[in-house]
This record gives C-alpha cells, sequence and structure tokens, in this order.
C-alpha cells in the first residue's frame, strides 16, 4: 500500500495524464486557466503562490508527454517506463529532502529549480516510481475501452483493474452481455 503523500503524487500523474482525451482528440490542458486549475487541485497553496504563465504551461505540458507515455508503457517495457522516470527526474535535479509529516518525517524528492513543471515532474515521477517500486509496473495502464484510452494507476489491494473507471468497465460488461445474446448465425 502506497503512503497518503505518493497516493496524491499518483493522482496528479493520471489526472494529468488524462487532461489529453486521444480518442476525442481533445485537450484539456489547452490554456493558462486550466493549468491553474489543475494546480488548485494538485498542489498545496504554498506550491502556488504566483500565477502560472505561458511558459509554465508549455513547460507542463512537456512534462504530461513524458508521464503520459511512462503510464502507457510501463506494464509492457518496465525497462523504458524506469528510464523515462530517471530521466525525468534529472532533468528537474530532483533529490531527495526531509520534511517534517505529522510526528514524523516524510522523504519528499524536490526539484532544485523552481517553477511549476519541475514540481510537478518531481511529484508525479517520484509517486509513479513508488508504483514501479512498491507495486509492480503492471499496475499502471491504459483503459480497456477503445472509446476511452485514459491511463490509470491501479492501487487496489488485487490489483486487477483494466478500465480507468467504473463507468467504462460497466459499459464494457453491458456490451459483453450483448454480444453473447445475439443469436450466432
Ligand atoms: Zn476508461
Amino acid at each position: 500500500m502506497l503512503d497518503a503523500y505518493h497516493q496524491s503524487g499518483v493522482d496528479l500523474a493520471v489526472d494529468l495524464a488524462n487532461t489529453l482525451k486521444p480518442v476525442k482528440g481533445e485537450d484539456l490542458l489547452d490554456s493558462v486557466s486550466a493549468l491553474r486549475a489543475f494546480l488548485d487541485r494538485h498542489l498545496p497553496g504554498d506550491e502556488r503562490a504566483e500565477p502560472p504563465t505561458a511558459h509554465d504551461l508549455e513547460a507542463v505540458r512537456a512534462v504530461r508527454a513524458t508521464v503520459r507515455e511512462t503510464l502507457e508503457r510501463a506494464a509492457e517495457e518496465p525497462g523504458h517506463a524506469a528510464r523515462l522516470v530517471n530521466d525525468g527526474l534529472r532533468e528537474c535535479r530532483a533529490a531527495p529532502q526531509l520534511r517534517p509529516d505529522g510526528d514524523g518525517w516524510r522523504l519528499e524528492v524536490a526539484p532544485e529549480t523552481g517553477g511549476y513543471a519541475p514540481t510537478v515532474a518531481a511529484r508525479a515521477l517520484d509517486a509513479l516510481a513508488a508504483v514501479l517500486t512498491e507495486l509492480g509496473p503492471d499496475r499502471l495502464g491504459v483503459c480497456s475501452s477503445p472509446t476511452c484510452r485514459s491511463t490509470f494507476a491501479d492501487l487496489s489491494r488485487n490489483g486487477s483493474k483494466q478500465y480507468c473507471s467504473r463507468g467504462c468497465a460497466h459499459r464494457a460488461s453491458v456490451a459483453a452481455y450483448r454480444t453473447r445474446r445475439r443469436p450466432s448465425s
């Protein structure tokens, strides 16, 4: 089981990757205000004092490409995913830092440079690294629904997730039921 800090990093990573809707051809991270809303959802208040700029938007979208590719390919090519994570962490010069956490401490990976893109990259890639090391690369994947293709991270106990959401799993089971009931000719 991942700790709460890494779980929230996984949420950030998956949410970031899924701002791209490959089947519909939509991009939900297409403006500075969309980036601001994303950062508001995922970063604590003290880490987003400055409003994001057009430069931040470009840089975060580049981080998204890495995060999405890691989620998409980890199960099939874990070595490739590990390289993406390593290179991404090196690029933002992420270093381990002790931070107070409740009554104790936790080890965070923080970027040496400021800016939203390095912060998002360090949070997301560190969390995906935690999934890879603690649960295994096959916990990262892409929704089996051909009309969805959203990415997911399966943090459940048994780890048998195939769909990004209950909605997609339900639609797939209804479709399979209809196929079974159709008389064969
Ligand atoms: Zn789905």
